[in-house]
């Protein structure tokens, strides 16, 4: 059995039996761009969630920030992360943890998909989106600037 009260056997390509893969969130509701997400754990004593979020060759999660915090594990993938104006490659394991109020924003490499877990609180705040004039300061870094219009920075 693949699925039982507490266990959930993993599938090839970063699936799992008996987790549904849901959209990233509400479309229309803010930019992303090919990406999916996986509720692996949720349970109202831990008070957090644990996603799975996988983004295709290029794929980009939302441009945000909010009150809660995010615990990232990178495990498939190769990409690079922006947190808190603030950009770097990542890889397999590495781990990425946003602080409250941090704009962050994930993005796969052109040719690889990239995949990482998540914990998150169960109850949170929704993610502000940038107005132009915060847009306008964290453009004002360069590298910050070359990695929102997508365009992949070196080392
Ligand atoms: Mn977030």
């Amino acid at each position: 059995m693949g699925v039982s009260a507490w266990f959930r056997s993993a599938l090839p390509g970063f699936r799992w039996h008996g987790v549904e893969e849901r959209p990233y969130k509400e479309e229309g509701s803010a930019p992303f761009k090919d990406i999916s997400r996986q509720v692996l754990f949720e349970d109202p004593a831990l008070n957090c969630q644990l996603r799975y979020f996988e983004m295709k060759p290029g794929g980009y999660s939302t441009l945000e920030r909010h009150e809660h915090v995010h615990g990232v594990v990178i495990l498939r993938g190769h990409g690079e992360c922006m947190v808190g104006g603030e950009v770097r490659q990542v890889k397999p394991h590495d781990l990425v943890h946003i602080p409250p109020m941090t704009w962050h924003q994930f993005r796969a490499a052109p040719g690889e998909a990239m995949g990482f877990l998540c914990m998150v609180n169960m109850a949170r705040d929704k993610g502000q989106l940038p107005d132009a004039a915060q847009l306008k300061a964290l453009r004002s870094d360069p590298r910050v600037a070359a990695f929102l219009s997508g365009k992949r920075s070196q080392g």
